[in-house]
């Protein structure tokens, strides 16, 4: 299975990428992490990139095109993806297009979370992340089990991401309508698109996803009992 999750920062991309890796077998390429780790790498595009992602903008389309093509031709992608981030624009949704022809990948749907505006800021606030290893909470909707201990490593420090501080969400919210939204079009001249309602609980968005990927005709794993 290949798929596109499009959807405004702070939509529950990340959230839901993890649940379909898990249902589909299929790996979550998240590009606003490889560029998270290339800053913090200090690598030369995470250089470019860190002033670019911090004022809520997008980095150039020819280092994302470029990481992206690397990524795929991994092993770990041979059993189909889940693009969480990416195409942002239309000459990332085109050098996508190109990419898949070129390699023999099959497009099998773009799934759209469709949310408004308040409910994004809400969601985007309470987001924080364990300092040691990455995991994910959200203060409302998904906090840890024990109180300011992260359940994946026990680790008590915690970080909250730059760019989710109230500015940086506006501009970064501009950038997906101004910028993000036109590739919908594309893919609707395709036929690809799935709209699911994003505001529903986590669990209910992950079954209208599941019921969306059906009617693409991609069917999830069975899981052994
Ligand atoms: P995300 O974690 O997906 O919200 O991405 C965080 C930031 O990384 C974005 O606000 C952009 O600055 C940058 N970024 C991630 N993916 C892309 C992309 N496909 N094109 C351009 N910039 C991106």
């Amino acid at each position: 299975m290949n798929i596109i999750l499009v959807g405004p920062p702070g939509a529950g991309k990340g959230t839901q990428s993890k649940i379909l890796e898990e249902r589909y077998g299929a790996r979550q390429i998240a590009t606003g992490d490889m560029l998270r780790a290339e800053v913090a790498s200090g690598s030369p595009i995470g250089l470019e990139a860190k002033a670019v992602m911090e004022a809520g903008k997008l980095v150039s389309d020819d280092i994302l095109v470029r990481m992206l093509r690397e990524r795929l031709a991994r092993p770990d992608c041979a059993g189909g993806v889940i693009l969480d981030g990416f195409p942002r624009t239309l000459p990332q949704a085109e050098a996508l297009e190109a990419l898949f022809k070129e390699t023999g990948r099959h497009l099998d749907a773009v799934i759209v979370l469709e949310l408004d505006g308040d409910a994004l800021v809400e969601r985007i606030a309470g987001r924080f992340a364990c300092a040691e290893c990455g995991a994910g909470y959200h203060r409302l909707f998904r906090p840890t089990r024990v109180k300011g201990v992260c359940d994946k490593c026990g680790s008590t420090k915690f970080v909250h991401r730059p760019d989710d501080s109230p500015d940086v969400v506006r501009r970064r919210l501009a950038a997906y309508n101004e910028q993000t939204s036109p590739i919908l079009p594309f893919y609707e001249a395709r036929g690809l698109v799935r709209k699911v309602n994003g505001m529903a609980p986590m669990a209910t968005v992950a079954a209208s996803i599941e019921e969306a990927l059906r009617r693409s005709g991609v069917q999830a794993r069975q899981i052994a009992v």
